[in-house]
């Protein structure tokens, strides 16, 4: 599985392949896939989230 943030509200999704449609900001948004891929991982409450990745995308956002 891979977990995806949704780069309009930060919101998470672990599943195959994002929604077209974030179900969280309802809007159709781009995902950056923000996966651990080392197990065991636990970042983020656990959810296998490469932080750094997904702090990193978070910060790109922020300054467009
Ligand atoms: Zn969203």
């Amino acid at each position: 599985m891979t977990t995806w943030k949704c780069s309009s509200c930060d919101n998470t999704i672990t599943a195959e392949v994002p929604p077209d449609i974030c179900p969280s900001c309802k809007e159709r948004c781009a995902y950056v896939d923000v996966t651990c891929y080392i197990p065991g991982c636990g970042g983020e409450k656990s959810g296998n989230i490469n932080t750094e990745v997904f702090h990193k995308s978070t910060d790109k956002e922020q300054e467009a």
